[in-house]
């Protein structure tokens, strides 16, 4: 489930969604949530798209999604270019503001940047472990293999985040 938040800051010629510009919407807190995820039982992750203006209430937010709802996985994607503090928090962040020469997450000449967090330690917001998926997830020739990402499958599968780490740098290798 994604959720747009308006009134960024970030004005990146040609956006593709001038609205979110605007102060406009209903308010997002955790009662919202509860009723968004209420509505929408059958979401495996919730992604909140945008929130610049105000990265700790994103932070916030997220604390209470990983806390009420473990079995959410939880996204930022960011037109910033820094993580801002407690990023642990987040199974996955993009980074980068949209620069239309640039082209999309899909575009192998992108400056965007996806990030998933591999830390041993699920709690650990203030130093976690991301590793840069940009080109497996969405530049990768390849079709986008989800096993390696699926947390079902790891389980299954009884690998650790290092053993994904280990795999990812091998197809690096041989891409
Ligand atoms: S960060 Fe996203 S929504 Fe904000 S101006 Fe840039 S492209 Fe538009």
């Amino acid at each position: 489930m994604a959720i747009n938040i308006t009134n960024c800051p970030c004005h990146c010629p040609g956006c593709h969604s001038k609205e979110l510009a605007e102060d406009i919407g209903d308010i997002l807190d955790e009662p919202s949530i509860d009723k968004l995820i209420a509505k929408n039982s059958e979401i495996t992750c919730i992604g909140f798209m945008g929130g610049d203006s105000n990265p700790a209430e994103v932070v916030k937010l997220a604390k209470y999604v990983r806390k009420n709802y473990p079995d959410i996985k939880v996204g930022w994607y960011s037109g910033r270019n820094t993580f801002p503090l407690e990023h642990g928090v987040f199974h996955y962040i993009k980074l980068g503001p949209w620069i239309e020469e640039k082209g999309p997450l899909t575009s192998k000449t992108t400056n965007q940047v996806m990030y998933m967090n591999i830390s041993e330690k699920d709690d650990n917001y203030m130093n976690p472990t991301f590793i840069d998926i940009t080109e497996q997830a969405f530049r990768a020739p390849k079709p986008y293999d989800p096993d390696y990402f699926d947390y079902q499958e790891r389980k299954r599968r009884n690998i650790t985040r290092q053993d994904i780490k280990a795999m990812l740098d091998n197809k690096n290798e041989d891409n």
